[in-house]
């Protein structure tokens, strides 16, 4: 058997989640179009005849300057050291610029093997794929160099099958039917912050952060969950509540609707939005919401 971790790295919004849930073939890690989405290490763990791959989704590359961003970055940087195999990710319709020479320092340290995926190949012209190719090819060493299409899933088969190549002989470390470590606590204040995300701007996506307080089965099939969304100011809650309260409602039914899809039960979303200022540096707040 073949077995290892797999990192996924790379800037804000070059489609990391997209890819793992891809990979998986469900929604095990939140997307939005707005950076900094993921803010754990999220693991999605792939089983076939072959082996075990155990992908870790980590949030994207950034300076920190919050003690939020600080912990996004620790894992990152842990993520990197216990993988066996790392794959950079980056934007094909982006041009190379200052926030990937941050990207290429970072991994200067990794040791295991690299292999430099470019996503989204869907909506870029090849010359562009080659002109990047060509960019990186020398930057560090890479053992394979994939173009992708997470979205569309184009040579995901061919990733997965070069992936195997590299990682070592090992027993398996999950079960056959495991396909993440988060808990479905964890999952649920995602999926509010997903929906979320795609109805804010601005810095909103920023300073907004969600914990899921309870879970009680209600019985019959019902289920009660009460969730917290932490903002920074008033000013943002008024936004994030709605005029008549029109937007939190919508949040809510958005997220309702997924949740009971996964829960297989009919939900009641008790949600609520609470100020606190400068959570994002608050250690309280954040091992509440990293330890959910
Ligand atoms: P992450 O921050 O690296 O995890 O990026 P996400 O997975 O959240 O994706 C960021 C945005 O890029 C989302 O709007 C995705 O729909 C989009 N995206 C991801 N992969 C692809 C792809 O292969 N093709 C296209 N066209 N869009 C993609
Ligand atoms: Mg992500």
């Amino acid at each position: 058997m073949k077995v290892g971790y797999v990192a996924l790295i790379g800037r804000p919004n070059v489609g990391k989640s997209t890819l793992l849930n891809h990979i998986l073939g469900q929604k095990i890690a939140i997307i939005s179009d707005k950076p900094q989405t993921t803010r754990m290490s999220i693991l999605g763990i792939k089983t076939t005849e072959k082996g075990q791959i155990i992908f870790v989704d980590n949030p994207g590359i950034h300076r920190p300057l919050h003690r939020l961003n600080k912990r996004m970055m620790n894992f990152v940087y842990s993520s990197l050291q216990t993988s066996d195999l790392t794959c950079l990710l980056i934007d094909a319709t982006l041009k190379y610029g200052h926030g990937d020479q941050f990207v290429i320092d970072t991994l200067k340290k990794v040791t295991t093997p690299l292999f430099l995926l470019i996503n989204k190949v869907d909506i870029v012209k090849k010359d562009k794929i080659l002109l990047l190719i060509d960019r990186y090819k020398d930057l560090l060493e890479f053992k394979e160099i994939i173009p992708i299409s997470a979205l569309k899933g184009t040579n995901v088969d061919v990733l997965e099958e070069n992936i195997y190549k590299y990682l070592p002989e090992a027993e398996k470390l999950y079960g056959d039917d495991d396909v993440s470590d988060q808990s479905l606590r964890f999952l649920m204040s995602e999926i509010i912050r997903e929906k979320l995300l795609s109805h804010v701007r601005q810095e909103l996506p920023f300073v907004t952060a969600v914990l899921v307080e309870e879970m009680e089965d209600r019985g019959e099939g019902k289920k009660y969950v009460k969730a917290r969304i932490f903002v920074e100011k008033d000013s943002h809650r008024k936004i994030i509540i709605g005029r008549q309260g029109s937007l939190i409602k919508r949040i809510g039914t958005e997220a309702r609707k997924e949740m009971e899809d996964i829960l297989e039960a009919k939900v009641f979303l008790d949600l609520h939005v609470r100020v606190k200022e400068k959570w994002r540096d608050s250690a309280g707040v954040l091992d509440l919401i990293e330890g959910q």
